[in-house]
């Protein structure tokens, strides 16, 4: 069976044991090196997919615990925007992809599985990435390199917002 590579968000963290917090609220409060957070903002913050569809796959989400886009203040929008363009860059110094999907994931049908807690997917993609990224998809991904992938990112994420 071949996945759809434009949905790779559907392979999202999933929770653990049933019920426990808000991985995103979480990591408001967490250690960056626990939460896999790579860089904070005012309002918002990115943390790894512990569950990536691609080496550096992204999430940024604001502070606040709101469900849907329209809920968020100005402040919120315009920091989440600038997050993933900083998200990008830093994949561009650790990684180099050679492009990005971007993206909302709004209810469960669409692939969401924290669907309470909005969050933007930033997933850097290669060239014939679509010929290897489905099988990768169904290897355990090892802490030790989601950390060494954290630490990479945080190192190279720009001190000035790009543009
Ligand atoms: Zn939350």
């Amino acid at each position: 069976m071949t996945r759809q590579l434009w949905a790779p968000w559907r392979l999202e963290y999933i929770r653990s044991g049933g019920g426990g917090d808000c991985v995103f609220c979480s990591a408001v409060t967490a250690a960056d090196e626990g939460a896999l957070v790579v860089n904070r903002g005012a309002a918002a913050l990115v943390l790894l997919n512990r569950f990536p569809y691609s080496p550096g796959h992204l999430l940024v989400a604001p502070f606040r615990h709101v469900g849907g886009i329209g809920e968020l203040d100005d402040a919120e929008v315009l920091e989440i925007h600038r997050l993933a363009e900083q998200g990008m860059a830093a994949l561009a110094t650790a990684l180099a992809p050679e492009g990005h999907n971007l993206g909302w994931n709004l209810g469960k049908v669409a692939g969401g599985s924290i669907v309470d807690h909005v969050h933007l997917h930033v997933v850097p993609r290669w060239t014939g990435d679509t010929n290897f990224m489905p099988v990768l998809a169904d290897v355990k991904v090892l802490p030790e390199h989601l950390d060494e992938t954290r630490r990479k990112l945080a190192a190279a994420w720009p001190h000035e917002p790009p543009g």
